[in-house]
C-alpha cells in the first residue's frame, strides 16, 4: 500500500506564506492498494490529485467520504478527471443524513453556486451507501483484495472512519471526530493492530480547552487532540500514527510544535503535510 497526502487542514482552505510547509488544503488522501485507486475525501486536496491523475487516464477511482462537510466535498467540482468521459469513479458515502450522497454533491455544484452541474461532468459515476461494520472488497488488480470497512466516529451530522487492507497491512483514517472520557470503543476496534492510523488531531488540549486560540472550548465540535490521537494509538497497538485534519489558525510552527509534544508522548507519530507519502 501506499498512502499520499493531499490536502490535511480541517475546515477551511488555509493558504498563505505561515501554512507553506504543512499546506493550506482540506482533506483529500490518496491510497493505492495493489493497482486499486482509493481516494478518502474530496477536499480542495483532490484538485491537485486530479492533475496528476489526467495524465494515468482512463482510470476506475474508488472515493470514499468521510462525511459531507464543505471541507471534505468542495475539491470535487475541481477533480479534473470528473469530467472526462471513460474515467469510472464510484463514490461511497455512510447514510447517517437525509440527503443522498449524490444529492448532496450536486447540491454544491447547483446554480447559482456553480456554473456546471454534477450531471455534466463526463465521467460514470456510481454511488454507493455504506453502512456501519460493512466489509467491501475491491479488486485490486494484483490478484488480491483491498478489504475496506468502516465504523462511525463522533462528529455533527455523523462520520465514517475508514480501514484499508491490503496484502497484510491495514491502514486507517479517522477524520473528523471527537474522543470521549473513555476511548472510543469503535475506533478503537477499527484501528486494532493498524500499520498506520491518521486520525484527527486538530487541536492541543489547550485549544480544545478553551485556555490557548481563538473561539473558547471546542467541546462537541467534533474534532479532537493529538494527547487523545496517541491514547487511541497506544490502545489499538498502532504502529505509526499521523496528526490530521490541522485547525487553519495553526501556522507551520505551530504543527510542528504540535508534533513535537506528540512525539515526546509517543515514538512513531508524525504530523501530515501536503505531499507525504508512506509506503508499507
Ligand atoms: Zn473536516
Ligand atoms: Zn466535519
Amino acid at each position: 500500500m501506499q498512502i499520499t497526502f493531499w490536502g490535511v487542514r480541517g475546515s477551511i482552505p488555509s493558504p498563505g506564506p505561515d501554512t507553506v510547509e504543512i499546506g493550506g488544503n482540506t482533506s483529500c488522501v490518496e491510497v493505492r492498494a495493489g493497482k486499486a485507486l482509493i481516494v478518502l475525501d474530496g477536499g480542495t486536496g483532490l484538485r491537485l490529485l486530479g492533475k496528476t491523475l489526467v495524465k494515468q487516464m482512463p482510470f476506475t477511482a474508488h472515493i470514499f467520504f468521510s462525511h459531507v462537510h464543505w471541507d471534505h466535498i468542495q475539491g470535487f467540482p475541481f477533480f479534473d478527471p470528473a469530467f472526462v468521459p471513460g474515467n469510472t469513479i464510484h463514490l461511497y458515502g455512510g447514510t447517517t443524513v437525509s440527503r443522498t450522497l449524490e444529492e448532496t454533491l450536486a447540491g454544491q455544484m447547483d446554480h447559482p453556486s456553480f456554473p456546471v452541474h454534477l450531471s455534466d461532468m463526463g465521467a460514470t459515476m456510481f454511488f454507493h451507501d455504506l453502512r456501519e461494520g460493512q466489509l467491501l472488497e475491491l479488486d485490486a488488480g494484483d490478484g488480491k483484495v483491498a478489504k475496506i470497512t468502516a465504523a462511525h466516529g463522533n462528529h455533527p451530522n455523523g462520520v465514517m472512519a475508514y480501514r484499508i487492507e491490503h496484502e497484510g497491512h491495514a491502514m486507517v483514517y479517522a477524520t473528523d471526530t471527537e474522543h470521549y472520557a473513555v476511548i472510543d470503543a469503535k475506533l478503537l476496534k477499527l484501528a486494532q493492530g493498524a500499520d498506520v492510523l491518521i486520525y484527527d488531531s486538530q487541536y492541543t488540549p489547550e485549544e480544545y480547552a478553551g485556555t490557548a486560540g481563538t473561539g473558547g472550548p471546542k467541546q462537541g465540535w467534533g474534532h479532537s487532540t493529538y494527547e487523545e490521537a496517541i491514547k487511541l494509538a497506544n490502545a489499538a497497538g498502532v504502529s505509526e500514527l499521523v496528526l490530521f485534519h490541522h485547525d487553519p489558525m495553526q501556522s507551520d510552527t505551530a504543527v510542528r510544535e504540535k508534533e513535537k509534544r506528540a512525539k515526546a508522548l509517543h515514538g512513531n507519530v508524525r504530523a501530515a503535510y501536503e505531499g507525504l507519502t508512506i509506503k508499507l
